[in-house]
């Protein structure tokens, strides 16, 4: 009897057990790193089926490694996935999702509300493979059921929006998704698994930029794909899964491989074809990462809601976004779609604009301004000076950015001594403006 048949292991258990048994070899406790390009065949006839997908082996490290594989186990558990592709950065994993269901003239819908740099993908890299996009706003559903065209082929969007705090109705969109056959592909880099698990509500794939949350320690960047492993990529809508692959000598990925169709292609094509592997190093700190994940997230998210309350009551801040605020227009669904907690990642207004967000930050010494979210130190960025200087002015207000917009990632530091910095730096952006007054 095998430990997950003996018991149904809670989530604490899972980020630390899951995919991994003490090396049979060694009895090494810790995963190893398998820093190998390549492995050797044990005769002519194995190799070949691996080569053929007849049977499931190591061959090179662009597609396939045991400590990779490891992460890619433990996160479609936490997920509730079938499993899980890794790859080298979110935007690889979700290039690669997209790209595996895609083809020329086909159509994507997809939320306003999506990390900055998911736009310029979508816009730029599908437009350029002569896909079409449409873009909604993510808290109507009719908005969605609208969309959807005779060349649609999948729904995208994320389970907490950044940087308005939008929280998706996963369950509505889902629904809406199936009623047309497409599958709905949901970004939970800002939720992750232990503050939402959207397969469990409809979801069919789901994306993590691990360089986050799951890491949680700013140390690597990478990706990962998680499918459902139940949606019909034969109802007729995919004939790029369901048909015979001219890129795997006719092979036909869903009828031959069922629960596991999708990720196959994932796998053995789209990574094969296009790289972006995640490297063994990188899945070794991921692993690190996610053995505390459970505990840094009960922590970020008590910290950002002990932070958005001060924010709310302080007069140089508004618009604070964070979706778990009392008074949140999102609060029914975090209470059905994150109880634990809405994140640790959220924006608000800071008075003065530009320079009132540019003061603030230059008045923060715990702090650290950069370009990222979910490490357990905090951290803060002015989105429209930097991760959405890209975006037109109409992009930006649809995305919920203003010129002083400020995006906060808290940490798991000790919240007082936030909340101190954040006052000191309000000190600065009170200067500022009486500054712009008198002169
Ligand atoms: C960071 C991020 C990405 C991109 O991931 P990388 O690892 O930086 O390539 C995608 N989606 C969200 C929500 C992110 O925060």
């Amino acid at each position: 009897m095998s430990l997950e048949e003996a018991r149904a292991f809670g989530f604490e258990t899972r980020q630390l057990h899951a995919g991994q048994r003490p090396d049979p070899n060694t009895g090494a406790r810790a995963v190893p790193i398998f820093q190998t390009t390549s492995y050797v065949f044990e005769d002519p006839e194995s190799a070949a089926a691996y080569f053929n997908l007849q049977e499931y082996g190591n061959t090179y490290s662009r597609i396939m490694n045991p400590t990779v594989a490891v992460f890619e186990e433990r996160v479609a558990n936490l997920e509730g996935g079938a499993g899980a592709v890794a790859f080298a950065s979110g935007i690889a994993a979700q290039a690669a999702a997209l790209f595996t269901l895609l083809r020329p003239g086909d159509h994507v819908v997809a939320s306003t509300a999506l990390y900055g740099g998911t736009v310029n993908q979508l816009k730029h890299v599908l437009g350029k493979l002569s896909v079409e996009l449409s873009w909604v706003d993510p808290d109507h559903a009719d908005a969605w059921r609208q969309a959807v065209r005779p060349n649609t082929k999948a729904f995208f969007a994320e389970t907490i929006g950044n940087p308005a705090g939008n929280v998706l109705d996963i369950e509505t969109v889902a629904t809406i998704a199936h009623e047309h056959d497409l599958p709905l592909i949901v970004d939970n880099t800002f939720a992750t698994p232990y503050l939402c698990r959207p397969i469990d509500w409809g979801a069919d794939i789901v994306i993590h930029s691990a360089t986050k949350f799951l890491g949680g320690h700013g140390t690597s960047i990478g990706g990962v794909v998680v499918e459902a492993g139940t949606f019909d990529w034969s109802n007729g809508r995919f004939p790029v899964i369901a048909e015979p692959s001219p890129a795997y000598h006719g092979l036909r990925f869903h009828e031959t491989f069922g629960t596991y169709g999708y990720l196959m292609k994932l796998r053995a094509e789209t990574l094969r074809d296009l790289g972006g592997a995640l490297s063994p190093f990188n899945a070794f700190l991921f692993l690190q990462g996610l053995e505390t994940l459970s505990l840094r997230m009960e922590r970020h998210v008590a910290n950002a809601l002990a932070v958005a309350e001060f924010l709310r009551s302080h007069g140089l801040a508004s618009n604070v976004s964070h979706p778990g605020l009392a008074d949140s227009r999102y609060r029914p669904l975090v209470d059905k779609y994150l109880p634990r907690g809405a994140g640790a990642v959220f924006s608000f207004d800071c008075a003065g604009g530009r320079a009132g967000g540019q003061g603030l930050i230059s008045g923060l010494t715990l702090w650290s301004h950069l370009a990222n979210v979910g490490d357990a130190k905090s951290l803060v960025i002015h989105p429209a000076s930097t991760t959405h200087r890209q975006l037109s002015d109409e992009e930006l207000a649809a995305a919920g950015v203003g010129p002083g917009t400020v995006r906060l990632s808290v940490g798991t530091e000790s919240v007082d001594d936030l909340i101190w910095d954040l006052q000191n730096g309000f000190k600065h952006v009170a200067a500022s403006i009486d500054g712009q007054v008198t002169a």
